[in-house]
């Protein structure tokens, strides 16, 4: 019961990552707020875990007054905000010359824009409580290319540096930021992402991120629930003199090589 006593406001709670560190986040003892603009899902996520420990509200992150809304419900359910997770993000496939500008900017607001708004709202709260936890997640495509997403990878490198600002100005009022950066792992994200390339390139998306985890060190994508450790981590105590990191959580991913993965790659090929 790590996080006994405190409250939790978790954007896109209802599916994904989201929903497993809400779920997780609920087991360690905390008190969570899960948002997200699917009202019905937020609610039956919400009736499936135990009564008086999940507060649903249904919003945009991109939406100035529905931040607004998401810290009140919050505050209102749990009388404080302890732990912020900005975790809602979408990812759009397409070149500079082919993403449109409607596109990009979408990804902005609900990306970027929209973990800047929760922050500004939550953090005058934090402070009037004697601090708190900002949770951030990005992805290794902040750190390094992915193909085709520079609308994603832009904004979420943009988040990792938003995430270390927020830790500079904010670390006097004993408030902790990090970002968290996970690499692949199965959600409707990926099942949409992989799916819409693996069309394309005419295989299933089982078998397309079968063959991609082959070049990772650990050989596969990671299950949601792999991400409620680390969050429930950077959320309690037992982090308390880590601000400003990025977490990068992705099976080894980072860490390959693009010349070694070519090597690895033709050496399975050929079955030596
Ligand atoms: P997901 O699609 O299940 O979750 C995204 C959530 O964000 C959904 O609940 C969705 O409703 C919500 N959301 C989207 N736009 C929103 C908006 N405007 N306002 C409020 N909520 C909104 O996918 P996921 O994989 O669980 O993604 C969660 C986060 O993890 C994202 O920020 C994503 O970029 C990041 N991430 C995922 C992976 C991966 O492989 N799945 C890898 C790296 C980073």
């Amino acid at each position: 019961m790590r996080l006994e006593g405190k409250t939790a406001l978790i954007t896109g709670g209802g599916s994904g990552i989201g929903l497993a560190v809400a779920e997780r986040f609920v087991a360690e003892g905390a008190k969570v707020c899960i948002t997200g603009r699917r009202k019905e899902m937020l609610e039956k996520v919400a009736d499936k875990l135990p009564k008086g420990t999940v507060e649903v509200c249904s919003g945009d992150v991109s939406k100035e007054e529905d931040v607004k809304a998401m810290v009140d419900a919050t505050v209102k359910f749990g009388g404080k905000l302890d732990v912020l997770v900005n975790n809602a993000g979408i990812s759009m496939i397409g070149s500079i010359t082919d993403l449109s500008m409607d596109n990009w900017l979408k990804t902005l607001s609900i990306n970027l824009t929209g973990p800047f708004m929760m922050m500004k709202v939550a953090i005058p709260h934090m402070i009037k409580s004697g601090g708190g936890s900002i949770i951030n997640i990005a992805s290794v495509g902040g750190l390094r290319c992915l193909p085709e997403r520079p609308a994603y990878c832009s904004t979420k490198a943009g988040l990792i540096m938003l995430t270390k600002q927020a830790a500079m100005d904010y670390g006097k009022d004993k408030i902790r930021c990090n970002v968290v950066c996970p690499g692949g792992v199965k959600t409707e994200m990926t099942e949409a992402d992989f799916g819409q390339i693996g069309k394309m390139i005419g295989m299933e998306t089982d078998a397309f991120v079968k063959e991609i985890s082959l070049e990772m060190p650990l050989r596969r994508f990671a299950d949601i629930h792999e991400m409620g450790g680390i969050c429930t981590f950077l959320a309690s105590d037992d982090s308390s003199f880590m601000t400003g990191a990025e977490l990068v959580i992705d099976g080894g991913t980072a860490i390959v090589d693009v010349v070694g993965a070519g090597i690895s790659g033709a050496v399975r090929r050929a079955g030596v």
